[in-house]
């Protein structure tokens, strides 16, 4: 630099100018706006904002929303300096979920035909559920009566045509249809669904709500639970504690009884790994457990109250920001420049609370995990993730019959179908109003409703006293899940090799 700047001063500067351009856009395109919508949300300056985790700062919200409900905050979470498996030393524990899986590579056009072989009895099922998935589309997705549908036959008959004439040739070559289907805000609708909440969790035969016997709130949730520990048995992991304790060796040049207790524990744990090195030769053994957790479905809600609230406002500011974007073009068509220029201007607000709350509201999953959170479950992160897994897979089982999967992530599938496959459909109502249908994504949608609702959520009235089922409330997943996009053209690549 030194060089360049007495030898060439003005490439220098140039070079400089245009780095602190470039990173002006940058802050002001991705950041500004963003942290002073973050701002608005939690309690801190801009920055304490910028600097903090989204963990931090959804304890730092859900202190306030306690804080206003007269909830006592629990401490921060303090893990045990050493945990044990079934006797064995555990070294580390997790929980398993989603994950990334590529199922073929290659480009994908939708105008170069591929090649299918296709469940006639998968095809006939969806015949036979026809009527059931039109109907939840009309009657639970729109909220229309069925019988203000005027020509909801021919739509049908459309359907099962199309349905048949692929049952009754599932061998073919043609144009696919590209679909990304992916569930709209899957762990936070997961959490509501199931009314999750950290301190809703529990294990023991009386539940978190303190109600012994049968009352229906005992919700009961399958996770799966990892664990590395140390071959060694109990009483080797105690010899050689002792060993260190009673001798009060010396390590590093200090005695170990002069170390606090979580290093003397680290220390303890080395050893046992060397020891287990020796004589089992390995230091650590992996095991994976399916376990059933019980969740409170009467506990205080605030938690899940929360959540929810926040994910409807960012649907509110999503609409918001739809609207102004209309506006703005409006005004743009009619020659307005003033006008343009705020309805632009508002567009950026609410766009940027819309990412700052997603933000938030996708780390509500993340946090429950984080050691030393307030709010922390295991459990319930582990909850979510295998739940989220499981209706993936059961929504690939499906794809791999009509069509073929190609790509599986967290929370949605890449696949393509045959273009012969029924797709979209128009309902006519009888006030002349117009319905678009996405069939491939109804009949997801309808047979998530049927295999995820939450039949046991309890609502408590304030004002009675009492506690009843909430119909609304149980099946957040179902009506607004798997939202589809149609893309042309998408290129598979191999996944890297795993960087060591
Ligand atoms: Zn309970």
């Amino acid at each position: 630099m030194v060089r360049y700047a007495s030898e060439k001063p003005t490439h220098m500067a140039t070079y400089s100018v245009s780095d602190a351009v470039a990173t002006y856009y940058l802050y002001d395109q991705y950041v500004h706006l963003f942290i002073f919508s973050l701002c608005t949300l939690i309690p801190m300056g801009p920055e304490d904002v910028l600097r903090k985790g989204s963990g931090t700062l959804c304890e730092a919200l859900l202190q306030v929303e306690a804080f206003k409900k007269n909830i006592v905050c629990p401490n921060k979470d303090v893990e045990p300096l050493t945990k044990f498996h079934n006797g064995h030393l555990l070294d580390a524990e997790t929980y398993i979920g989603g994950h990334v899986e590529c199922l073929e590579t290659g480009v994908y056009r939708s105008d170069t035909p591929c090649k299918f072989d296709l469940t006639p009895s998968a095809l006939q099922s969806l015949i036979d559920n026809v009527d059931r998935d039109l109907t939840f589309f009309i009657e639970v997705e729109k909220g229309i009566e069925r019988s203000e549908i005027t020509n909801y036959d021919e739509v049908r008959s459309e359907i099962v045509e199309k349905l048949e004439l692929l049952r009754d040739n599932p061998v073919r070559e043609e144009e696919p249809y590209i679909y990304h289907l992916d569930v709209g805000a899957m762990y936070p609708n997961i959490i509501l669904t199931n009314r999750l909440q950290p301190h809703a969790v529990s294990n023991e035969a009386t539940c978190a709500c303190g109600y012994q016997g049968d009352n229906g709130c005992k919700r009961q949730m399958d996770w799966i639970w990892r664990g590395d520990y140390a071959p060694a048995s109990k009483s080797e992991y105690e010899r050689t504690r002792m060993q260190l304790t009673q001798h009060n060796e010396r390590v590093d040049d200090k005695p170990f009884l002069d170390y606090d207790p979580k290093d003397q524990a680290a220390i303890v744990s080395k050893r046992v790994k060397q020891y287990c090195h020796k004589v089992y030769k390995k230091t650590k053994e992996t095991k994976e457990e399916e376990r059933t957790a019980t969740v409170c479905m009467r506990e205080n809600p605030f938690y899940v109250d929360t959540v929810r609230r926040f994910r409807d406002r960012r649907y509110n500011f999503k609409k918001m920001t739809k609207k102004w974007k209309g506006q703005a073009k409006k005004a743009e068509k009619e020659g307005k420049a003033l006008d343009a220029k705020h309805a632009k201007d508002m567009t950026l607000v609410y766009d940027s609370l819309q990412v700052a709350h997603k933000c938030i509201l996708n780390s509500f999953y993340g946090y429950v995990m984080r050691k030393g959170a307030r709010w922390r479950s295991m459990e319930m992160a582990g909850i979510v993730t295998l739940t989220g897994a499981k209706l993936i897979t059961q929504a690939r089982e499906l794809v791999e019959q009509i069509g073929r999967p190609l790509e599986l992530d967290t929370d949605g599938i890449w696949c393509i179908l045959p273009k012969s496959f029924p797709e979209n459909f128009q309902f006519k109502t009888k006030d002349g109003g117009k319905e678009m249908i996405e069939y491939p994504c109804c009949m997801l949608n309808s047979d998530v409703h049927d295999r995820y609702t939450n039949h046991q959520y309890q609502t408590l009235d304030p004002k009675t006293g009492k506690v009843s089922l909430d119909e609304e409330r149980s099946d957040e997943l179902a009506t607004r899940s798997l939202a589809t996009k149609t893309t042309h053209n998408r290129t598979f690549i191999p996944p890297p090799s795993p960087t060591p």
